[in-house]
């Protein structure tokens, strides 16, 4: 099959790759794939968790070669579906807590393992197992599909938050396609007042078209911006949905009383974050992060799009071939659009 192999930083080569079935897999041909920023970032600076040779990938949206069986009964050979990425290994104490994110011998497609920037992808039986292959209903494209994965971890993310504030406000602190499906969940799901703080106008003018109630520029003065928009208050929800390190003690400024900050993101080039202790008790602040998603928050990912309650048709403005991987990194890495797609395999 074809495949984009990442051999470390800045190297991806698209290659002719041997491919075998196992009974113990699914194999997917893929649709389409989507490009991450960990993806961009992992390309540029390779990471711990990456063992090269490997296929990058996890925003998967293909056919089931085979018919398969699921918790859920059989999908029949031809189905287009989704795919959780993260592979648990079902036997630690977060497994048996359903809570496979957190798993303590956790793998993941298109990072440990082989991922969706290839024709085919093959998806372990654990995946299988907790209901990770989910199938996409006809009113979803399947760039749109790509989309899921990542929402189901925004949803994730809010299921941390607990009890919101009614008439809260919700800082969202970047304005990517990460940035734009909270904007999203915070309207739909929440009714919050939404205030979008990021650096590209494309971006910005989005986030006003997807119901930002304010959208900031990052940089001087946003603290005081933030402080008018809340009366001096502050923001009750600050998402840190940017790879920006500066963007941390930047939450911390903007924050309430009694607010909750989510790290969303991962952070490649930080070492320290040291939030004054005082700060946080006398003001009943907490630091929280999420990561990844659940087949849970999948399905109902799922289920919010397919209703029509989250909108993901105008997420994705680039698309590429598998050959022109690298431009799809560079595209991603430099912010161009928002999401950027690999659609021909
Ligand atoms: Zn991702
Ligand atoms: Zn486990």
């Amino acid at each position: 099959m074809r495949a984009a192999m990442f051999y470390g930083p800045n190297k991806m080569i698209v290659e002719e790759s041997s491919f075998s079935h196992s009974e113990n897999e699914a194999t997917i041909k893929m649709d389409a794939c989507a490009v991450c920023g960990y993806d961009a970032r992992v390309f540029r600076n390779g990471h711990r968790k990456v063992k090269p040779p490997v296929i990058l990938g996890h925003e998967i949206c293909g056919q089931t070669l085979q018919a398969i069986n699921t918790s859920k009964g059989v999908l029949s050979a031809g189905t287009r579906v989704v795919v959780l990425p993260t592979i648990p290994c079902l036997s630690c104490w977060y497994c048996n807590n359903q809570q496979y994110n957190l798993c303590n011998n956790l793998m993941e497609i298109g990072s440990t393992i082989n991922g969706g920037f290839a024709e085919y992808v093959k998806i372990p039986q654990q995946v299988i197992k907790i209901g990770g292959i989910v199938p996409v209903p006809e009113n979803l494209c399947n760039e749109e599909a790509t989309l899921l994965e990542p929402l189901a971890c925004c949803l994730n993310g809010f299921s941390r938050l607990g009890e919101i504030e009614k008439d809260g406000v919700i800082a969202i602190v970047g304005d990517g396609p990460i940035g734009l499906l909270h904007l999203q969940l915070s309207k739909k799901l929440y009714n919050m007042r939404s205030i979008v703080i990021g650096k590209i106008p494309f971006r910005m003018q989005m986030a006003e078209r997807m119901g930002a109630d304010a959208v900031f520029t990052f940089g001087n003065g946003t603290e005081e911006d933030v402080s008018d928009f809340t009366r001096g208050r502050g923001a009750d929800v600050v998402i840190v949905a940017t790879s920006n390190p500066e963007a941390l003690n930047f939450a911390t400024k903007i924050a309430a009383k009694n607010s909750k900050i989510n790290l969303f993101a991962s952070f490649s080039n930080c070492n320290s974050f040291s939030p004054d202790p005082n700060w946080l008790h006398y003001n009943q602040v907490s630091i929280m992060g999420s990561f990844s998603s659940t087949p849970l928050t999948l399905q109902k990912a799922m289920k919010l799009v397919s209703d029509g309650e989250i909108d993901l048709s105008k997420m994705v403005t680039n698309r590429y071939s598998l050959n022109e991987i690298e431009h799809a990194m560079l595209a991603t890495e430099e912010f161009h659009g928002l999401r950027v797609v690999v659609n021909r395999f």
